[in-house]
Parts: C-alpha cells; structure tokens; sequence
C-alpha cells in the first residue's frame, strides 16, 4: 500500500494543532504540527502533501508564512482557518493563491471538525497523492475527472428580488466519487485548468446543459441558463462556433448565460475580448461572475459587452443589517452595472435579512442558500415552490 497523505498543522495554539492533527489521522492521513517560529521556519522546509493554516499565528504573520510555502512548494493545497471573519479568509485565500497556493477551503473559527474532515477528504478524492485508508491508492488525474460517466450538473435557481419570480438557473457541475459522493468544482476546477484541458470540461458541460435542456420540463420552460467558463476558455478561437453547434439545438441563444469566472488571472485581454463579443453577437448573454474580488475591476467590465453582474457572495456576506450606510463597495457595485444596462444578481444570499438589503440596495436578482441550493433538474420545481412559500413571508 501507498504511504498515508501527510498533512502539516500549523497553528500558534498547541491544543488546536492536536485536534486537527487527530482529525487528519482520522481520516487516514499522517499529521504533523508545527506551533512555534523555529518549529514553523523548519516545517515548511520539509514534505507534505496538504497544509492547514492557521492565519493568526501570534508572533508569527500567517501571510509570510504563505509566501514561504509558495516559494518552496508551488501548486502545494491548503485550507485556511483563522478567528477572523469569513470576509477577512476570503481575501486571505486570494492572496494564498497570488502565492501559487492552491486553496482547497477557508474556515472560520468555531468550525466543525466534521467540515474539516470532510474537506479533507475530498481532496484526497481527487489528489493523485493521496491515500484511500480503505484501499489502494486513489489516482484521479485529468482523464478521470473529464469521464463523462463521472460528471454530472446541479441547478442552482437565481430569482427576481421584486416579483420572486425564477429568472433563470446555474448550471453547477460534480463529480461523483464513486463511493464517497458528489465532489464540488472548488476542488477539481483547478486540476483542469493545470493540465490545460478546460476546453473539454466546458464541452461537456454544455453537452449536459443542452441534454438535461431538452430531457426536464422545470428547464425546458426556464427563461434562462448559464454556465460558467474559466477565462482560458477565452483563447479559443472556436467556442463561439461550438457554443453555438452545441446549445441552440436545445434552445435559442438568448436563453442562455455564460458566466466568465476568474480562477485564473486575466492575462491576455485581446484575444479575450474577441471572444466574449463574437459569443454575444451569436446572442448569448454574458455575465461577470464573483464581481468585487481582488481580481474583477470596472476596466474589464466597461471593455467587454456584458449583459449581467454577478456580485460576489463575499460582498454580499459583509453586508450589515445594523449599519447605517449600505456597504459603499456594494452600493457602487450595484451602480456601475445598472449605469452600463447591466442585469444585477447577488449570489450567496443565505438569510432573509440579507435578501431583504440586497433588494433594497437595487440588485435585480438573488441566488444563494436561502433561495435554493443546487439541485438535479428533476427537483428544481419544488425547490421553487418551497421558495415562493418562504418569500410571501419576507415582506
Ligand atoms: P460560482 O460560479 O460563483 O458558483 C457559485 C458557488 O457558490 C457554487 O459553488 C454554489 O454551490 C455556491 N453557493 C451558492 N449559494 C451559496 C450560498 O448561499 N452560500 C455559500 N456559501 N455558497 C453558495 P460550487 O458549485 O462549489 O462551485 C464553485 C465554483 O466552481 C463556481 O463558483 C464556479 O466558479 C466554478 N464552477 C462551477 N461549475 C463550473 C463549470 O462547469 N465550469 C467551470 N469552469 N467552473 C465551474
Ligand atoms: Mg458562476
Ligand atoms: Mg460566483
């Protein structure tokens, strides 16, 4: 058998490093833990597989530490946690990545040591250095996470803020682990992109979405549905042409969305831009997605023809019902899509409270937890029925 995945703990707090390295070794996985400056300065030097970062680490800044890690172990996975909010992790995990980290999940503390684990295990799921503890080693590398037997896409609904009526869907795909279940794209998106082979994930994906189109009443009649693209999908000069092969047999192209997400840099913005407008001449919608992370900014959008802004739930989670002032990020978020015609959504509405303050700040539409998580197709109607229940009580 393979030797055991090691996970390096590091965290200024002995008993949380004991706690975490017992959850590791729970999971199969060897664990050591490093608490003081010496003890982290040699740690970092040596090998492991997955690091847990604790990003406040007293006398030691969890930012270099990152750094340091990056320059000896590029590509290397981590998962964040720290006291701070979730807000503060989500930058802190954009920076992780400028470092060549590759950021397997951020957790704010109290977190369970359950979504810990279960973060743990899924990336050993789909980490070719990973161990199963109950079996051989799993080796899951880009053919297997591109097997259309594995892949499958859930729907997440976005609906109008005013009427709480359905706008459209989000196509979200999985993979599916033989034994331990659906695995999320956070996870293996980037493994895709490293080998360079997006071009045959989107393929897939719309290969699905057309199909699912076609097969499910809930989406045969739905007025929209968007899928995402990853921004190196952006070279290629036939998407247009395939998108075009491929969706409209199943339904016209203004009745689909193609969120551009930004998991990798924008780098070439030429070719890029060529692209998004060829799609939307074709007649396809185009949404920025994550708006209001590092690495959106207005240039991009007042340079491609946009019809949709997706407000990143980070954003959105930092909204505050007892502030006096909207959060001004948000509120010019809000105006510089509706001064250029944009359609507005805000993602990662969990609560009521924040439903009702993205409303009133003037985002279109909602997505998120409190509305529906994703779904298979076949669920999608009574996930809205459920939902136009809880909105006649939002008020
Ligand atoms: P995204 O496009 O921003 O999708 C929204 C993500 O937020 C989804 O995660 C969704 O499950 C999650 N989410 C929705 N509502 C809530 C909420 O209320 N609270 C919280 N905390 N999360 C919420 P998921 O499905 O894990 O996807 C993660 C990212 O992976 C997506 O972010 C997207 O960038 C990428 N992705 C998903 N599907 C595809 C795909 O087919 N192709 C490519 N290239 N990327 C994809
Ligand atoms: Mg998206
Ligand atoms: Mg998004």
């Amino acid at each position: 058998m393979a030797d055991a995945a090691r996970v390096l703990v590091i965290d200024d707090e002995v008993a949380i490093c004991e706690l975490i390295e017992a959850v590791a070794e729970s999971a199969g996985f060897s664990a050591h833990s490093a608490s003081t400056p010496a003890d982290i300065e040699r740690a970092v030097e040596g090998r492991f597989d997955l690091v847990v970062l604790d990003l406040s680490l007293g006398e030691v800044d969890g930012i270099e530490v990152m750094s340091r890690l990056g320059a000896r172990h590029r590509g290397m996975p981590v998962i964040l946690v720290s006291g701070a909010d979730q807000s503060l992790l989500d930058t802190a995990g954009r920076i992780a990545e400028m470092h060549k980290l590759r950021v397997i999940g951020t957790f704010a503390k109290p977190f369970s040591l359950d979504v810990l684990r279960t973060a743990m295990l899924e990336w050993s799921q789909v980490s070719d250095q990973a161990h199963d503890p109950t079996g051989p080693r799993v080796v899951v590398g880009p053919d297997e996470l591109l097997d259309s037997e594995f892949l499958h896409l859930v729907y997440q609904p976005k609906v109008s803020t005013v009427s709480g009526e359905v706008t459209g869907v989000e196509a979200l795909v999985r993979w599916r682990h033989p034994t331990h279940g659906d695995v999320s794209p956070s996870v293996f998106v980037a493994l895709i992109e490293e080998a360079g082979r997006t071009s045959e994930l989107l393929d897939s994906v719309m290969a699905m979405a057309s199909r699912d189109r076609l097969r499910y009443r809930a989406l045969k009649s739905m007025p929209d549905v968007s899928v995402n693209i990853s921004v190196l999908d952006l070279d290629d000069e036939e998407l247009p042409r395939r998108a075009q092969r491929m969706l409209t047999e199943a339904a016209p192209a203004d009745a689909w969305t193609f969120e551009v997400t930004e998991t990798a840099p924008f780098t070439d913005a030429a070719p890029a831009l060529s692209i998004l407008t060829r799609l939307r001449l074709a007649g396809f919608r185009l949404a920025v997605d994550d708006f209001g992370t590092g690495t959106s900014n207005y240039e991009r959008v007042l340079a491609a023809p946009f019809t949709e802004l997706k407000i990143d739930r980070a954003m959105v989670g930092r909204l505050d019902i007892h502030a006096s002032e909207p959060d001004p990020m948000v509120r010019s978020g809000v105006e510089v899509g509706h001064s250029l015609g944009l359609h507005v959504v805000a993602e990662g509405v969990e609560t009521p409270d924040q439903f009702r303050m993205v409303r009133d700040i003037g985002c279109d539409a909602a997505q998120g937890y409190l509305i529906s998580p994703p779904v298979a197709p076949v669920q999608i109607d009574a996930a809205l029925d459920e939902w136009r229940r809880k909105f006649e009580f939002l008020g």
